[in-house]
């Protein structure tokens, strides 16, 4: 192998990975290093989402959905089946294979774009030289045009209970319980407290979820949000607003969580615990004494809108810089940047950012809420469909959410859409197309969504921004 590069990407999650394979189709020479390893050693690529968040976490979400319907829902339909029962080791065991396919998967995609992979740990020093530390090997200088530090994020761990791996985990340690805990208590009612709190939930753990903030799902839409905690307590989530943890004690009984809230000091003990507080970027070791890359307050890496560190040709993407800490967010930054390393046109529309929550069901939402449209001054109009009125989700025995629009009564630009519901996910990649060509709320009326599909509920939240919703009573 040569020592000298076009491209030296740093990290190899989504972010890193597809900017490198995106600058070797470019034609650039690019390496990319990650240091990934496994609880049981191994090294992948691929990075926090494909081994330990986005990736596994769907497959456990989809095999807990599924025993829970069958449970649930089957008599409905008329299915008997007997005892259903769930055999976590066989539940695991499926989605480690799912994670090695796909992790493999990029190692077979970097080969077939001849990036060159390389399996240790980087650290800029600065003018374009890279220390490279192999897991086996000599360390070795390598040296690059351009460097693209792409190195994600860490969950963050709250004074006084630090992660043990066994009864005090992060995200990634409740993705490798071996069995149901019985009493799970979840600290942060974000994105991962409620994606695993839900998965275990569902296979029969008792799960408590305590919040610090007194307002339910505060990044999405009030009304969505009100919504989607009266279905999660239906579900036999017990969520506690306004409740900020301060301690945790290992006692006869289990794990002590000490959380005061308006009534006071308040205690809480279960057998198990995960910490999902929010994650912070990785930097540790990272940059070289002197090398002119700033760090923010927060710990982010200071980049401009265009992934530009303010060191001439070192960038930065993905969760290690501002803004949602989103896969799909840090791969278009990956693309953005190797498109203009190879003197190509490229943004990326920071406005314009489907976010998911994978839980049952689903939330999804692109653009602002009606509370930042309203705050931000606009004058805006507002329609709503509830899924209980649309055929296809009554036959999926899955008639529950709603989906909003808000559109400018200016000049009808859709400014947002929410939606909680089935595939909420999947239906709102309809809507960041919308907004993207900034799409009229009429656009969206007279367009033909066919019969009976669940985006019908996009049609008809449309069409109820005008009052003309053929299926509601129109208010
Ligand atoms: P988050 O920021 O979504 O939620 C963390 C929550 O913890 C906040 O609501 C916060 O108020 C609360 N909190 C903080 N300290 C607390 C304390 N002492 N006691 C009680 N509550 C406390 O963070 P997360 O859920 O850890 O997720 C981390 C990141 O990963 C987020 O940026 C998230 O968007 C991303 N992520 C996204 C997906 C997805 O897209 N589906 C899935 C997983 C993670």
């Amino acid at each position: 192998m040569s020592d000298s590069f076009d491209v030296i990407v740093i990290g190899a999650g989504p972010a890193g990975y597809v900017a490198a394979i995106r600058a070797a189709q470019n034609g650039l020479k690019t390496a990319c290093l990650d240091n990934w390893k496994n609880y049981d050693g191994t090294m992948a690529f691929g990075g926090t989402c494909l081994n330990a968040g986005c990736i596994p976490s769907k497959a456990l979400l989809e095999s807990s959905e599924l025993f829970h319907r069958a449970n649930a829902e089957f008599a409905v339909h008329g299915i008997g089946t007997g005892e259903v029962t769930i055999d976590i080791a066989a539940m695991q065991k499926r989605k480690a294979g799912i994670v090695k396919q796909l992790t493999g998967g990029i190692t077979a995609l970097f080969k077939a774009n001849k990036v060159h992979a390389l399996q240790g740990t980087g650290r800029y020093l600065g003018d374009g030289k890279v220390e490279f530390t192999p897991e086996q090997g000599e360390q070795e200088i390598l040296a690059a045009d351009h460097v693209v530090l792409a190195t994600g994020s860490q969950p963050f761990e709250l004074p006084g209970m630090p992660f043990d791996g066994e009864n005090i985990v992060d995200s990634w340690g409740a993705l490798e319980f071996d069995a149901v805990p019985g009493r799970l208590g979840v600290i942060g009612g974000g994105v991962i407290g409620l994606e695993l709190g839900s998965v275990w939930s569902r296979l029969g753990s008792e799960v408590t979820i305590l919040e610090a903030m007194d307002d339910f799902l505060f990044m999405a839409d009030r009304q969505i949000a009100k919504e989607a905690q009266r279905l999660f307590k239906r579900q036999g989530l017990d969520i506690r607003l306004g409740a900020m943890v301060q301690q945790a004690d290992r006692t006869e009984d289990g794990i002590a969580l000490t959380y005061t809230d308006g009534k006071g000091e308040q205690s809480l003990t279960v057998d198990k615990v995960v910490v999902a507080v929010g994650r912070r970027p990785y930097t540790d070791g990272l940059l070289a004494e002197g090398t002119g890359v700033e760090l923010d307050e927060r710990g982010f890496i200071k980049v401009d809108d265009e992934c530009r560190t303010g060191v001439a040709n070192v960038w930065a993407v993905g969760d290690v810089v501002r803004g949602p800490m989103l896969a799909h967010k840090g791969s278009e930054e990956g693309v953005m940047v190797a498109d203009l390393i190879a003197g190509d046109v490229s943004e990326v529309n920071y406005d314009v950012i489907p976010s998911v929550i994978y839980t049952a069901p689903e939330i999804a939402w692109v653009g602002k809420t009606e509370e930042e449209a309203r705050e931000a001054g606009m004058d805006v109009k507002v329609g709503t469909f509830s899924f209980a009125a649309n055929g296809r989700a009554k036959g999926m025995e899955q008639a529950v959410g709603t989906v909003k629009m808000i559109a400018s009564r200016d000049d009808d630009e859709i400014v947002g859409v929410h939606i909680i519901g089935p595939m909420a996910g999947e239906l709102i990649g309809e809507m960041v197309v919308a907004m993207e060509f900034s799409s009229s709320a009429e656009d969206i009326q007279r367009i033909i969504h066919a019969h009976p599909t669940l985006s019908e509920a996009i049609h008809e939240a449309a069409l109820a921004v005008d009052k003309r919703a053929i299926h509601a009573i129109n208010k």
